[in-house]
């Protein structure tokens, strides 16, 4: 409490006005009504004592009036040294009980009850804990000292019996009666305020919390809508930059790349956005796949060779010989995605020397496999006092970093969240410039022989040649974009603005297989691809529809599948991301 009171205050209110704590004010009330009583009380000793002659109980009562006198001063003007006033005010209350036992009255009187009870009921609730129980003890003793010297024994030799007459106790006993019952009073009414105040501030924090909820899920919301509008034009600007190159003379191939370059960069920014928003609100679950590791790791190698050699740094590939014919079940998209991270990251922070990543068998058993990957590389290297920060999200290991490297400081926070779900940490190893090892270790189940057939077969690429394909997509960008993209591998297309058109036209022509935008006028994928299903010829209503859609909806595999479509391809995609879809999906049917 920040005290602003005058040396000499008078006024409770003011002192009371001061203090926010409720179980303060009422410590405050208590120890003044203790000190007003025992001023009261003192003034009838000296009244009686005075008639009866009996000087000593004069001396002592004058002394606590002045004592109490001071405290009360003390406390209007500086509250804050109410826990000190308490320890002084319960070492005279045992004072005076010590006393009244081996000066004053020889043996255990009501009123030395009732001031060892009194003691004990404001040592708890002005101090409480411990000390109190200290305090408690302390004032017992009396009781104990009574009970192992007979009554005879108790005064010191030489000290004469100066007990109060009874019309003096009268009034005591009363008044101890009143302390008792405004201090309970007090205290409880503080406590009971105190509990409202909690249940308040506790109904506050609850709407608090709603509140952030609400706002955390509105920003994903607003995070998920802008992607989706910002990655149906990318989807345009990729695929156009891609088709433009096959035709381009040999000066206008640099400005395309750097174009698809850039593009592909901000891509990946708004996925990475996108990822870390999923997984903030737990809405990344893992697919389970078999997967052949060896091969997995030979096509990440491959896909960031290139941007290894552009540096001039060695990528080096390590396997453990007892993976190459595994076949383990987990989520390719996300492993990948977890490589890709740590080991661009590599070759990002690393100028000269040797960029590996390496996979190690650390136990089989049963059909239970651990491998042991790390990411290591001969770069600049994190310093100690970074290595904790920059697997938070947004920050990176230096404030120059983006200047020098670029990036968001998003990547290790999702890897991090990544590697949770595989039930997985990860480790650093690093010191600054010299090279950084991440790390991390995963169970996989490992597969059986008939899913490790599956793996195999899923791998074979099968051409699209000669397939004709319904584009249902009301975005003439991206339908012009997936005809020049198909005709390319030769295949011939059919247009249908939306859902509506898309079913009338497969009425009278016949296709192998859809592509299927969702938000469309009219009619939007879902309801097309419902209305297909429903339709008599069943060659045309078991048609293959794969949707194509930029949006990032957690459920949007339940959603698609739910509708009756086979699967879906993100825009923007890569064309060979589409051909591979078009393989698994059409190859089943038509070959
Ligand atoms: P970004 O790479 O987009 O900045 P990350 O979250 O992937 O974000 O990495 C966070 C930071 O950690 C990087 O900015 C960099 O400072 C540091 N870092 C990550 N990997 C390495 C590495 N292999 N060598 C040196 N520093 C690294």
């Amino acid at each position: 409490m920040k005290e602003q009171l005058p040396f000499f205050n008078f006024s409770l209110k003011k002192v009371l006005a001061l203090e926010p704590n409720s179980l303060k004010r009422a410590k405050i009330q208590i120890i003044l009504t203790a000190l007003v009583f025992t001023i009261i009380k003192a003034l009838v000793i000296v009244f009686v004592a005075y008639k009866y002659g009996q000087n000593l109980q004069v001396l002592r009562a004058g002394i606590v009036i002045s004592i109490a006198v001071v405290f009360i001063k003390i406390l209007l003007s500086r509250p804050a040294s109410m826990p000190v006033i308490s320890h002084i005010i319960l070492l005279i209350g045992l004072l005076v009980i010590w006393s009244n036992l081996l000066v004053f009255v020889h043996h255990i009187n009501i009123v030395t009850i009732q001031m060892i009870f009194l003691s004990t009921l404001v040592s708890y609730y002005l101090i409480g804990g411990l000390r109190a129980a200290c305090y408690t003890v302390l004032v017992m003793m009396p009781v104990l000292y009574c009970f192992l010297f007979s009554k005879e024994g108790i005064a010191p030799p030489g000290i004469v019996s100066q007990e109060l007459v009874s019309s003096g106790t009268d009034p005591i006993i009363l008044l101890n009666f009143l302390t008792f019952i405004i201090t309970h009073y007090l205290y409880y009414r503080a406590f009971k305020q105190n509990l409202q105040e909690k249940e308040a501030l506790n109904m506050q924090l609850q709407k608090n919390i709603a509140e952030v909820k609400a706002l955390a899920e509105s920003r994903s919301v607003f995070l998920s809508t802008m992607s989706h509008e910002l990655r149906t034009p990318l989807n345009g600007v990729i695929g156009m930059a891609h088709l433009l190159k096959d035709a381009a003379v040999e000066e206008q191939k640099d400005t395309l790349n750097i174009l698809e370059f850039s593009a592909n960069n901000l891509l990946s920014v708004i996925n990475d956005v996108l990822d870390y928003n999923k997984s903030e609100l737990d809405k990344i679950e893992l697919e389970l796949l078999p997967v052949n590791l060896t091969a997995l790791m030979g096509k990440i190698h491959s896909g960031l060779s290139h941007k290894a050699a552009e540096k001039g740094l060695d990528l080096v590939l390590y396997l453990d010989d007892r993976l190459k014919n595994m076949v383990v079940l987990t989520d390719p998209t996300r492993l990948t995605q977890v490589i890709y991270n740590l080991a661009g990251n590599a070759i990002k922070f690393t100028e000269e020397g040797t960029v590996k990543i390496s996979l190690q068998a650390k136990s089989i058993e049963n059909d239970k496999i651990d491998i042991h990957f790390s990411v290591s590389d001969t770069g600049i290297g994190i310093a100690p006092e970074r290595q904790d920060a920059i697997f938070d999200p947004f920050t990176q290991a230096s404030t120059d970093t983006t200047r020098k490297f670029g990036g968001t400081g998003l990547g290790l926070a999702i890897v991090k969240r990544l590697l949770k779900l595989f039930n997985s940490t990860i480790h650093l190893d690093s010191g600054s410039e010299v090279g950084a090892t991440f790390s991390f270790l995963i169970n996989f189940k490992l597969c059986s022989e008939e899913m490790q057939t599956r793996e195999i077969l899923q791998a074979t690429p099968v051409a699209l040649k000669g397939l004709k394909l319904l584009i249902v997509e009301d975005n003439r960008i991206n339908v012009l974009l997936l005809e020049k993209l198909l005709s390319k591998w030769e295949v011939a297309t059919g247009v249908a603005w939306n859902g509506q058109e898309a079913v009338d036209k497969l009425l009278t022509e016949n296709f192998d297989g859809i592509l299927m935008d969702i938000h469309m006028p009219v009619m939007d994928g879902y309801n097309a691809t419902r209305a297909i299903r429903l339709l008599s010829d069943p060659a045309k209503a078991n048609i293959p529809i794969i949707a194509i859609t930029a949006s990032v909806s957690h459920q949007l595999y339940a959603k698609i599948t739910t509708a009756g479509m086979q699967d879906y391809i993100h825009k923007p995609f890569q064309p060979d991301q589409l051909c591979e879809k078009l393989n698994q999906i059409l190859k089943p049917v038509h070959l």
